[in-house]
């Protein structure tokens, strides 16, 4: 019995000391393995900044490769080295491509979004600007233009230094030698580079139907100043963007307000571009914005539309603009 007890107490002793260690030992492990994999975690933040990095270059270069797969006539210009032959060009001012692969991206990205809204081949339709109608009626040599060049800028300077204006944060032009239309788009500034784009495909487009316009008789010029304030006429460089009249920002009462910005008083070419910009890049889920509330520009923009449904054969009331016009201003 005696040994029996002194077994036991042995047996107790070391059972407490063995608990004891075990414990010790977790406490060790553990701290050991939190140090670890605060190094693993430490290592794999690196490793993901690096692959962020990474995925951003081929995420621009992936949306590049389906943007123009999609549409062969397009031809995206995002990198200094696909610049070389555009920027020896002379179209009246200077640009720079943008560095900033976080801005591409998300500009690739709005840009895909404006085009997916397009009827299908009114890009190669809006190409052939002196076909249909035109042609038909004048018999007139017409080789569709080729490509429609996207340029993301940093930077658009016209010349003698002057910065283009805040709202002007795009371009385009017309190539006639070439057969090319480039539409440059100031990517780095943090406007809307939706309403941008589709302000400066509206550019493009009225190529084309300035010259069907021609032999199809719906210029809208004499129609369009009978919505325009009595005597009006366009400021051009002169308008002061910060103070225009006849704006939802300066008139109170609806049926004074004549544009849906500033920036439309320029001309003729700017109020349609400013119009139609909106029809295009507001989203399903979002409003108008208050200026076509006014039957003035509501009158103008059903003219666009008209403008558009008589020029182009590719596009139907099913366009993403007439629905957009119908379900944001019906009941108005
Ligand atoms: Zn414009």
């Amino acid at each position: 019995m005696e040994n029996k007890d002194i077994i036991k107490k042995h047996a107790k002793e070391f059972i407490k000391n063995f608990i004891v260690f075990c414990i010790a030992m977790l406490v060790v492990f553990i701290s050991f393995k939190s140090l670890i994999d605060k190094d693993k975690s430490n290592g794999n933040k690196n490793d993901s900044t690096n692959e962020t990095e990474i995925s951003i270059a081929e995420q621009i270069e992936d949306k590049v490769k389906s943007i123009e797969g999609r549409y062969g006539c397009i031809n995206i210009i995002y990198s200094e080295s696909l610049d070389i032959e555009l920027s020896k060009k002379d179209y009246g001012f200077t640009h720079k491509i943008s560095n900033d692969e976080s801005k591409k991206l998300s500009a690739l990205e709005d840009i895909d979004i404006v085009l997916e809204r397009l009827p299908q081949n009114i890009l190669y339709e809006g190409l052939d600007i002196y076909g249909g109608k035109f042609n038909e009626e004048y018999g007139f040599d017409s080789t569709p233009y080729i490509r429609i060049n996207i340029v993301l800028c940093s930077e658009i300077m016209e010349e003698k230094d002057r910065l283009v204006s805040a709202t002007a944060t795009g371009m385009s032009r017309l190539d006639f030698n070439d057969k090319v239309y480039n539409i440059f788009i100031n990517v780095d500034y943090s406007g809307d580079v939706a309403k941008t784009f589709a302000h400066e495909l509206y550019h493009f487009f009225s190529e084309r139907i300035d010259i069907q316009a021609i032999v199809l008789g719906v210029y809208i010029g004499t129609e369009w100043n009978t919505e325009l304030p009595d005597g009006y006429e366009y400021y051009g460089n002169k308008a002061n963007l910060s103070s225009m009249p006849y704006t939802d920002k300066t008139e109170e009462d609806i049926n004074n307000v004549y544009f849906v910005t500033e920036y439309s008083q320029t001309n003729i070419e700017e109020d349609r571009a400013e119009i139609f910009s909106y029809l295009l890049s507001t989203d399903e889920d979002e409003e108008l914005p208050k200026a076509y509330e006014s039957p003035h520009v509501r009158n103008r923009a059903l003219m666009i539309i008209r403008e558009f449904d008589e020029c182009y054969d590719t596009v139907d009331e099913n366009a993403y603009w007439n629905r957009i016009f119908e379900e944001k201003t019906s009941g108005q």
